[in-house]
């Protein structure tokens, strides 16, 4: 317990200096100079409110067994990100945060507004990181060579999401079509989980590669897909989609689209726990997840969690579980 504590005392230490070190000197957005950043939400605030109680959320660390991270958070930190000014905050996300922009298929601004948010996160995210792994190999120098591939990994992805932060902002500027939408349900009740983001997908159903997750070079572009789980009032929106040109997801979504629409939910739930730490769940489903195996088991294959050491064994787990994912899963959520 004391080991706990000390442990996640020296984690928050460290993580407080790498969000500060991470900051920006302008808005990402407008680049105006700034040291006040708006605390933006990944998912919506509209949209955690639906789920939350008592202001409080669970966290996919809820899921797992392990304490040092926390199992619930308050909406107000919940999947937030510092680099762009309140005003752009407040003005670049309007239409897809509109919840009676819904009645049609979200049109290209919206799929665009949500690709530069979801990128945002994913820079926020990638630049405390390097920051993070910097001081900490500074402190303890025997962790340099195991953290260094890591690092190579961490610097090649914020490259990777600036550029395609960059091409999405000229897309919406531009009124120019670029993402494709492969998947669209308006369910007409309110989800117990939240999520917003953009994951790399490493196999498709049948166990093909889709992004070779460990082929480290600026030449290798790893793909993204871009989910969205979003409650609403009376509604939940569930839609899955991917830069144009981008060929790699061909196959799965082919094999996505041949699925029953609740085995459909349940394969992007799955996606989203085992790819993702940035799901949210409401606390009415809380002994629903404790009890439940099957999400454990894919919350502790999460990627995102797996070092290069561990990762070359268990990727085959994670090969093995994506091909038969379609159980149990839609039970939970939908
Ligand atoms: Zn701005």
């Amino acid at each position: 317990m004391n080991r706990d504590y000390a442990a996640k005392k020296e984690i928050n230490r460290l993580v407080k200096s790498a969000k500060l070190k991470a900051k920006p000197d302008d808005c990402l957005i407008c680049h105006t100079p700034t040291t006040r950043f708006c605390n933006s939400h990944s998912i919506p605030k509209f949209c955690l409110k639906q789920i939350a109680s008592e202001g409080y959320v669970l966290t996919s660390y809820a899921i797992y067994d392990y304490p040092i991270l926390k199992e619930a958070d308050g909406i107000e930190r919940a999947g937030t990100f510092h680099l762009i000014c309140t005003q752009c905050d407040n003005t670049a996300f309007s239409d897809y945060e509109d919840p009676n922009n819904y009645d049609e298929n979200p049109n290209q601004r919206m799929l665009a507004q949500i690709a530069i948010k979801n990128l945002l996160k994913l820079m926020d995210k990638r630049r405390t990181e390097i920051e993070y792994y910097q001081m900490f190999c500074e402190e303890h120098p025997e962790f340099s060579e195991h953290f260094s591939i890591k690092q190579i990994a961490n610097k090649l992805d914020l490259v990777e999401y600036e550029s395609a932060f960059q091409r999405a902002c000229r897309a919406l500027k531009n009124g120019k079509a670029a993402f494709h939408l492969a998947y669209y349900a308006k369910l007409d009740y309110v989800t117990p989980v939240a999520f917003q983001g953009q994951i790399a997908m490493a196999f498709d159903l049948e166990g093909n590669v889709i992004n070779d997750l460990f082929y480290y070079s600026p030449k290798y572009k790893i793909e993204m897909l871009n989910i969205c789980i979003l409650p609403m009032e009376n509604k939940s929106i569930i839609m899955m989609f991917i830069e144009e040109g981008h060929k790699r997801y061909r196959k799965f979504i082919k094999q996505f689209n041949k699925l029953e629409p609740l085995d459909q939910l349940s394969v992007i739930s799955y996606i989203v726990i085992l790819y993702s730490e940035d799901l949210y769940l409401s606390n009415s489903i809380k002994d629903v997840i404790e009890g439940n195996q099957y999400l454990k088991k894919a919350a502790e294959e999460n990627t995102d969690y797996m070092f290069e050491a561990t990762v070359k064994s268990r990727i085959e787990e994670v090969k093995k579980n994506t091909i038969s994912t379609t159980e149990n899963l839609s039970r939970t959520f939908y």
